[in-house]
């Protein structure tokens, strides 16, 4: 670990905090960020060349591994062919078919270059459908850093606008209402005060964001039903649990039909990218078609798409995707299994190939609060000891784990031996 340490120092005098994104820094689990060189299949590999098992794989983006053969040629011949025109490609079109076939919800979709610009382009896009502007959003989902939406909940369960970071002025976040994840009477009641004003609902029908916490059947049904009776929006933010908890999403799962679906991560396999999508009577008002702006230099790039059709259809083959359920399904029931004999007290969710391991007695995990009161001290000693053992979660308790086609019956089994010995440590 050595040389990361050299290398942060470096990175600190020229990259605020060291990092592009602030969840690397290791602020909750604490140390020094380690820097990586390479990764294949299900590892990754540090500056220093040590081999780690990754649970993060990118946040989620790289569910066909690491550098997967197939993803790695298609994205050099299409660089080879040229990095970006900025004008239509067939390419868009059959990333468009190929989404749409798994997800039939988004009967249109634009792309985007990320997850937040897919977030922030759904939300702007049903309140110029609707002509209204409020918007109703969960505590602990997270749609990206869209100013509107980056808002905390205060005391009051029905309380607005108050910004989670400087630089949101109070204006932009005071049609945004917070509610309690997993609470379909606190929607009830939102909608029952504010009912017709009410733009859109944008929810993590499987949230990835205050780690993994999947939603209520019920609570998801009730959006449905309020959305259509009042003539709101529902947005589902898939940027994480698309072609994740399955290959047409959370909502095919629970069987909810939002009006609108962001994506984003695995439909780049690693390239930067998000999509947006849905009713066609919705995305027709869309320039240059309607009068909702919205644009992007890059959007659709031809080395992106190759890469996101390429990982699409690896993931698509028959069997591929139950595999990655059953491993991380075996992985999921192992940690229960490992921490009750070492004594230690977890819950794990888990759904398709994403997983969330929760230091707590309180379960199942359904709510932001449990969330928040599970034991992240524990998590972060959990975190240290796997990553001597050369196994990488995530840095933060509030993170969730990311399983990968790569992730073979060994490499589980290798994760879960640390585990229990980690566990037993920290028990
Ligand atoms: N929505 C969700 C549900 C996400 O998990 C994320 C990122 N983790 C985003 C939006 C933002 O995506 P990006 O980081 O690509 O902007």
């Amino acid at each position: 670990m050595k040389h990361s340490e050299a290398l942060f120092e470096a990175a600190s005098q020229h990259i605020p905090g060291g990092v592009n994104s602030p969840v690397r820094a290791f602020r909750g689990v604490g140390g020094t960020p380690i820097f990586m060189r390479r990764a294949q299949g299900p590892y990754i590999f540090d500056e220093d060349y040590r081999r780690y098992i990754d649970y993060i794989g990118s946040w989620g983006a790289m569910i066909c591994g690491h550098a997967h053969p197939e993803v790695v040629e298609a994205v050099q011949q299409a660089a080879a062919q040229g990095l970006s025109f900025g004008t239509p490609t067939e390419a868009e079109t059959r990333m468009a078919r190929q989404i749409k076939t798994h997800v039939p919800s988004m009967e249109m979709l634009r792309l985007v270059c990320s997850g937040t610009e897919a977030a922030m382009s759904a939300l702007r896009l049903a309140r110029g459908y609707t002509g209204r502007n409020r918007v109703i959003k969960f505590q602990g989902n997270y749609h990206g850093h869209v100013d509107p939406l980056l808002v905390k909940a205060g005391s009051g369960a029905l309380t607005l606008g108050n910004p989670t970071s400087p630089g949101v002025p109070e204006a932009v976040v005071a049609d945004t209402i917070t509610l309690t994840y997993n609470d379909a009477d606190g929607v009830r009641e939102a909608f029952s005060q504010y009912g017709d004003e009410i733009a859109a609902v944008m929810v993590e029908p499987v949230a990835g964001n205050m780690n993994m916490v999947p939603a209520d059947q019920a609570f998801l049904d009730t959006l449905r039903e309020l959305c259509t009776r009042h003539g709101s929006v529902l947005v589902f933010d898939e940027v994480m649990s698309g072609f994740r908890v399955d290959l047409g999403g959370a909502q095919a799962r629970y069987g909810v039909t939002p009006d609108i679906t962001c994506l984003g991560k695995v439909i780049g396999g690693g390239m930067p990218v998000g999509a947006f999508g849905g009713r066609r009577e919705i995305m027709e008002q869309l320039a240059p078609l309607g009068a909702v702006y919205q644009a992007g230099t890059l959007a659709g790039n031809p080395v992106t798409m190759a890469a996101g059709l390429k990982t699409l259809e690896v993931l698509s083959r028959p069997g591929v995707f139950q595999g990655l359920e059953e491993t991380t399904r075996n992985l999921a029931e192992g940690l229960r299994e490992r921490a009750r004999r070492a004594g230690v007290p977890v819950q794990v969710n888990q759904m398709g190939g994403m997983l969330g391991l929760f230091f707590t007695e309180d379960g199942p995990v359904r709510t932001y609060q449990q969330v928040v009161d599970s034991d992240t001290q524990r998590y972060g000693r959990f975190f240290h000891g796997m990553l001597a053992e050369e196994v990488y979660f995530a840095p933060a308790a509030f993170e969730a784990s990311f399983i990968s086609i790569t992730h073979d019956a060994s490499v589980v089994e290798q994760t879960l031996d640390s585990a229990e010995k980690v566990l037993r440590e920290i028990a």
